[in-house]
């Protein structure tokens, strides 16, 4: 299957028959990069994780004759809106035709999602599930922050991942890479793509380097694709 990486936290993927996107963000249409047309045939499987303005954008509500929504359960969408919805909060299991999708609870808002697609490759994808720890904030603020991810991300022991995409958030300074750290040692995967790094493609770089760092996708701009 082809990954894309789209902007911030999105994703695309491409199977044979479907188009699954994970928290799609077009930042008022800047960098709005999925075309329909491109797709004829394929359906569309439209994840998000939780409401913030960074991960839903209701730009993907214009697909909504083709797509199933996969919702975290805080979103909120127009009164009228008709299209196919599963709604989802944390620590659930549900099958959406050849998904298996699995939720955590984000210590953010909302969910994170693993999702077995068709039967083959598994997805991890952390959502605003992190570890945000903030340099001059209270121990006990980040050392909640701390149980609260290695509580969720210690649910995913012993299951192989093939693609996670994990937040490295560069306003985290020296605390960045935690979240990913803590990921690769305790779970791992085969394809690690570092998100919500506001346009710092240098946090790839420097994860490289890490001792788990072949498995780190280097994504070098909006729209890179990799086979999975
Ligand atoms: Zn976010």
């Amino acid at each position: 299957m082809n990954m894309t990486y789209l902007h911030h936290s999105g994703f695309q993927i491409e199977t044979k028959h479907s188009v699954l996107l994970f928290d799609y963000y077009t930042q008022n249409g800047m960098f709005d990069r999925v075309n329909e047309g491109d797709f004829p045939h394929k359906k569309f499987y439209i994840f998000v994780s939780h409401g913030h303005g960074d991960h839903y954008d209701p730009a993907i509500l214009r697909w909504a004759d083709r797509a199933h929504y996969i919702l975290s359960d805080d979103v909120e969408l127009p009164k009228d809106f008709k299209g196919e919805v599963t709604w989802v909060k944390p620590h659930q299991k549900l099958t959406v035709d050849d998904l298996e999708i699995e939720t955590l609870a984000s210590n953010d808002q909302g969910v994170a999602f693993v999702v077995k697609v068709a039967g083959k490759r598994t997805v991890f994808h952390a959502g605003d599930l992190n570890w945000w720890h903030w340099n001059g904030e209270s121990e006990e603020f980040n050392n909640d922050i701390a149980d609260s991810y290695r509580r969720e991300i210690d649910l995913l022991k012993g299951r192989e991942i093939d693609v996670a995409c994990v937040p490295a958030d560069p306003r985290l300074q020296d605390k960045y890479d935690w979240a990913v750290d803590y990921f690769m040692e305790t779970v791992g995967a085969k394809v690690l793509l570092p998100m919500h790094f506001w346009k710092h493609f240098d946090i790839c770089e420097k994860l490289r380097q890490k001792p788990y760092g072949a498995h780190v996708a280097l994504i070098r701009r909006e729209g890179d694709t990799f086979i999975i």
